[in-house]
């Protein structure tokens, strides 16, 4: 049953930089006691892990003081945290470190360029003034360059460029900002950019920023692989990228030049400042402020923009000579991987860009820019990518060697390896070969990389995902999860809870036990075990893969069955539509709430069909805007009958969309706490790509909480099927 408010709060950090040996543990021992806090400090290979936990309030100034007060000598680089379930702890250690800390060296991610080196950048005195390579231990390229370990210079793609005389001084100066760092370089020997085509000599990256500003798509070779340029502002433009890219209407992400001119578009909270200028860099969801100036083609249907700040000299220096906001999305066409190569930028990359700007620093490793957000006040990661990958999760449990290859859409890999899980780099859609290949490369690399070997494979449930069939021809015995189990554990897992727990797991799809499509499930999970304990009521799929992509397909269905034949619109197909409906044809029974936001969507009329997954239901939340209501639509068990006749009913008296939205999430929401007061369980974690709707879990989780439930979000993997590894590694670890 749900307990009192809670007073405790737990929150794990994990720091990754120079934080051994610079007497970081007992300045952490000092200041957790001096807060009154409990909890414990190590030693990891990734750098240092620290759980505290006491009143929120110590908590929160713990959080705020670890870096201001650390010991001088201590250079913190990365920083991940999440707050945890309460684990009870009566004091605080200094735990011995990690068993597996001297096994595995600690490869960090890519991280944006610091203040050092980006003051030597417009210094017009400094020899690297204006040199779009220029890094320091404190920054630059890592997980990009490195193409095995240890990490030192010969075995980054570094190795090619010969360090001159001043460089190799500062590089072999134990008193240098750039002492051992691998990627150091000037513009006497290091790398070099270039318009391609173009002499060599001239002003590429001017030249660059005057295409952009006439209209043109730049291609760009950045960190973790190619992007495409264009200005935001002009609407026809960023309809030339989309056409060419064939990207119709998914959002495209924006990069502006400071956190000033991000203010002038978006609300921007202090939570969401610090992640936009944190050394992982990511694009972070932010409401916009109504600004127009942004074409509208840009965003699209999304209620956010997506917004990064410049984070290498080279995108500092474009951003400076632009001095507006520009689209940055990856370049690739459709869903395919981001081009990383100059030749293969060329061919793939041929018919999108009018210009190249081009560098001769390898890529080892394709990395997609990272999107996260502010949920629930704390940092969620959307795509686990550009300076997030390869660091670990970090779990309650030591974990087998698993190796878990994760589900088919926004495909990850990860690792386990006593309790951290390494997650690779977001790979993508398995549709295509070359994002097969993609994947299998990113499980060669991470093995390679943290000299692994596998004991266990785990896998989906599904058996024609080609993570699945990959995973079964490995030779290695193979686990199979279910993929809502997966989602649950998931996040169980990165909470640092096991159970009992109730496991509230939305999607599109999923592959059920009973080989019927899942999305809308209930589990009550208590370690490895689950029991289904409620679902959406089923309704049939009419053409089942068609109807992901044409949401009024399963608004017909619906509507067939709750308020009869008469309510299915009139279109071409609708007779086909409705045998097919009624006997069954190649209409598979489906509980997903995805489908079911798809459904109302098209009713309202706000989305008849989807051109990228989770659309429609982007559109419907975007609806709502600012309305602030209760009311809500009728959802009894999970049995959409009442509600689709509640929202049929709205329809035909032409009720405003915002408010069908409004009352349909609310339902939703009322739904979920209707289970979780018959659950009898006090822990609820809500996962699944449904969960990025940032209203739904907003409001869900403030119900749940005026109840006394203890709520868990997604915080440090995707809630969408790109945490799906960390959740398979879990339970194949509890299973195994
Ligand atoms: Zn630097
Ligand atoms: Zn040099
Ligand atoms: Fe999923």
């Amino acid at each position: 049953m749900p307990v009192a408010e809670t007073t405790v709060v737990r929150a794990r950090v994990a720091l990754g930089g120079t934080v051994q040996g610079v007497g970081f543990r007992p300045f952490v021992y000092r200041l957790a006691t001096e807060l009154e806090l409990t909890g414990w400090v190590c030693n990891s290979s990734a750098g240092l892990v620290v759980e505290v936990e006491g009143a929120p309030g110590r908590v929160d100034r713990f959080l705020e003081r670890l870096e201001g007060e650390m010991p001088p000598a201590a250079v913190v680089l990365t920083r991940e945290t999440a707050i945890l379930a309460p684990a009870g702890f009566q004091n605080f250690e200094i735990r011995a470190s990690d068993e597996d800390a001297a096994k595995i060296a600690g490869v960090l991610p890519d991280l944006a360029t610091c203040p050092a080196c980006l003051q030597e950048l417009s210094d017009p005195a400094n020899r690297r003034y204006g040199y779009p390579f220029t890094n320091c231990t404190h920054c630059g390229p890592r997980y990009t360059i490195i193409e095995d370990i240890p990490y030192d210079r010969p075995r980054t793609t570094m190795r090619a460029f010969m360090m001159c005389p001043e460089c190799e001084r500062e590089y072999t100066n134990p008193e240098d900002r750039r002492f051992h760092a691998q990627p150091n370089a000037c513009p006497r020997c290091g790398p070099r950019v270039w318009l391609d085509g173009q002499p060599e000599q001239g002003a590429p990256i001017r030249e660059a920023a005057g295409a952009i500003r006439s209209g043109g798509i730049v291609a760009l070779k950045g960190i973790g692989g190619f992007q495409l340029l264009v200005d935001a502002r002009q609407a026809d433009a960023v309809a030339r990228l989309r056409g060419r890219k064939r990207r119709e209407e998914k959002p495209f992400a924006l990069m502006m030049p400071t956190i000033e001119m991000v203010r002038q578009y978006c609300h921007v909270s202090g939570a969401e400042e610090r992640l936009l200028t944190s050394r992982a860099a990511p694009i972070v969801l932010l409401r916009p402020n109504g600004n127009s100036m942004i074409a509208p083609n840009v965003a699209g249907s999304s209620p956010y923009l997506g917004v990064m700040l410049p984070y290498s000299p080279l995108h500092h220096l474009l951003l400076r000579e632009c001095d507006f906001p520009i689209v940055a999305t990856s370049g690739n066409l459709s869903d395919e991987p981001i081009a990383k190569d100059n030749q293969e930028a060329r061919a793939r990359l041929g018919q999108i860009a009018d210009l190249f700007l081009m560098h001769d620093r390898p890529i080892a490793r394709p990395c997609d820019d990272s999107v996260a957000r502010v949920v629930r006040g704390r940092e969620s990661v959307m795509r686990r990518a550009r300076g997030f990958a390869p660091l670990p999760v970090y779990v309650g449990r030591d974990l087998p060697a698993v190796l878990a290859v994760g589900g088919h859409l926004k495909n990850t890999v990860a690792i386990a390896a006593g309790r951290q899980v390494f997650l690779s780099q977001h790979v993508g859609d398995l549709d295509t070969p070359e994002s097969r290949q993609a994947f299998e490369r990113a499980i060669d690399d991470l093995c390679r990389l943290y000299r692994f070997q596998p004991e266990i494979v785990a896998c989906d449930l599904h058996p024609d995902y080609a993570s699945t069939r990959w995973a079964q021809s490995c030779g290695l015995p193979v686990i199979e999860i279910q993929h809502h189990h997966a989602h649950a554990a998931a996040c169980a897992a990165e909470n640092g809870i096991e159970g009992p727990y109730l496991g509230v797991s939305w999607d599109g799809t999923g592959y059920g036990t009973d080989g019927t499509v899942w999305g809308g499930e209930f589990f009550f999970v208590d370690g490895a075990q689950f029991e289904r304990m409620a679902h959406l009521r089923p309704f049939r799929l009419p053409g089942g893969e068609a109807a992901v992509r044409e949401g009024w397909r399963s608004a017909a269905s619906v509507q067939w069955a709750a308020v009869g034949p008469d309510a299915v619109a009139d279109r071409p197909e609708r007779s086909v539509l409705l045998r097919m409906i009624e006997r069954g044809i190649n209409a598979p029974w489906t509980t997903s709430v995805g489908r079911l936001f798809d459904a109302v969507a098209s009713m309202a009329g706000v989305a008849q069909e989807s051109r990228f997954e989770g659309q429609a239901a982007m559109l419907l939340e975007r609806q709502i805007g600012d309305l602030a209501t209760d009311e809500s639509y009728p959802l009894p068990d999970g049995d959409w009958a009442p509600l689709i006749e509640a929202v049929h009913q709205d329809v035909a008296r032409g009720e405003a969309a915002a408010r069908i939205a409004a009352r349909f999430h609310n339902a939703l929401a009322n739904w979920i706490v209707s289970v979780a007061l018959r659950a009898g369980v006090e822990r609820v974690a809500l996962s699944g790509g449904v969960f990025q709707n940032g209203y739904l879990v907003e409001r869900t989780a403030a119900l749940l909480e005026e109840r006394g439930f203890q709520v868990y979000t997604h915080q440090r993997v995707p809630p969408n099927d790109g945490g799906i590894a960390l959740g398979q590694a879990v339970i194949a670890a509890l299973r195994g």
